[in-house]
């Protein structure tokens, strides 16, 4: 059997460009490697195993014998153009929002639902990276006590929303060092182009669009999606999303509240044996998950466990996951080692 054709469509972008590597690291059998962009990238090179290939632009024939692409572009480009891959074949991993509440299309975290993913009829969805991040401490727990609800605080890098807001933390860290500012004389004079505050030295609570109800669209995720994920329609999700100037990896605070009984020592017995997590659990030498720690790592970690003293059978926690991977391209990457 011949390898697989993969493309990437937006393999310019934050998460493109660590699919190509996740592809690499991860010894994906590529046969034929297709990178694709907007024109504005159409003949840049990027490197995959020591050669250079070509970035094309992509347009609706981009897919001839293409066998899997992975979507990271935006939902406007999958809508438009996972149909054109299907047609011509390929089984598209889409890293947007555009299907992953449709009921056709299997949204999956390989380590709790990857049976999922073989019901695909041409397109799987990964999740959203706070949700798969969080659910990668949560589902194990929910095995043991079953959730019934959770009250979570995320605190997302700025890499989440993509090249440009990397670079406007970094330009507005830069401005305010260069000028040599005191600490209280932290705001900027330019106006922000990627958020509508100031990133740099602040915490925006807000992440997506709000809905009427005044949760956000990225808040109403967690428990949307987790329904979806761990086949558990009751589960329930109040959510703060909220920015923080930090370029890479989230971090989430949990408190959940289950069926049965729970201890600290319970839940680390069982968070300890979680497929692809790390516990970093030790409060007197000050060892807990950290943003830092954890970019570039493929494992999320857990730590801060305590008995929750505000919720009936509850557990508080704090999840960090570099999103650019588990809540991203490393996701999308084991949907596609699935599919082999
Ligand atoms: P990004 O850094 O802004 O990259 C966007 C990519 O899309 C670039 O390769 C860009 O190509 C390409 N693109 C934009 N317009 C295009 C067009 N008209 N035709 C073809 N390609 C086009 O964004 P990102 O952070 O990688 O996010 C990409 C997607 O992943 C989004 O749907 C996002 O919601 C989702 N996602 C991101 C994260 C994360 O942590 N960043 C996590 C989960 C999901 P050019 O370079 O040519 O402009």
């Amino acid at each position: 059997m011949s390898l697989p054709h993969v493309a990437i469509v937006g393999a310019t972008g934050a998460v493109g460009i660590e699919m190509l590597r996740c592809l690499e690291r991860r010894q994906f059998p590529v046969g034929q490697l297709t990178l694709l962009a907007s024109a504005r990238s159409a003949g840049k090179k990027l490197l995959f195993r020591g050669q250079e290939h070509l970035v094309q632009e992509l347009t609706p024939a981009s897919f001839a014998g293409v066998t899997i692409a992975l979507f990271s572009a935006g939902g406007g480009i999958s809508r438009d153009f996972a149909p054109h891959a299907v047609a011509a074949g390929a089984v598209v991993v889409d890293n947007s929002s555009a299907f992953r509440m449709d009921d056709r299309v299997p949204l999956v975290v390989p380590e709790i639902n990857a049976a999922d993913a073989l019901r695909h009829s041409g397109i799987i969805a990964n999740p959203n990276c706070s949700t798969a991040i969080a659910l990668m401490a949560l589902y194990p727990l929910h095995q043991v006590f079953g959730v019934k609800r959770v009250f979570a605080s995320t605190y997302q890098a700025v890499s989440g929303t993509g090249a440009q807001a990397i670079a406007e933390l970094a330009a507005q860290t830069r401005a305010w060092a260069a000028e040599a500012r005191a600490w209280d004389d932290a705001k900027l004079a330019t106006p922000p182009q990627v958020y509508p505050h100031q990133i740099a030295f602040n915490a925006l609570p807000q992440v997506d669009s709000f809905l009427p109800s005044g949760y956000t669209k990225e808040e109403m995720k967690m428990e949307q999606e987790g329904r979806k994920i761990m086949h558990h329609a009751a589960f329930k999700a109040s959510v703060t999303c909220v920015r923080v100037p930090v370029f890479r990896s989230h971090s989430i605070a949990i408190s959940a509240e289950f069926e049965k009984p729970i201890t600290a020592a319970a839940a680390r017995a069982v968070l300890e044996q979680a497929p692809g997590l790390d516990v970093i659990d030790d409060p007197a030498r000050q060892q807990y998950p950290l943003a830092l720690d954890v970019a570039g790592r493929d494992h999320c970690a857990v730590g801060r466990l305590r008995q929750d003293c505000a919720l009936d059978n509850g557990l508080a926690f704090w999840v960090v996951g570099d999103q650019l991977l588990k809540g991203a391209a490393l996701n999308a990457v084991q949907i596609a080692e699935l599919l082999l």
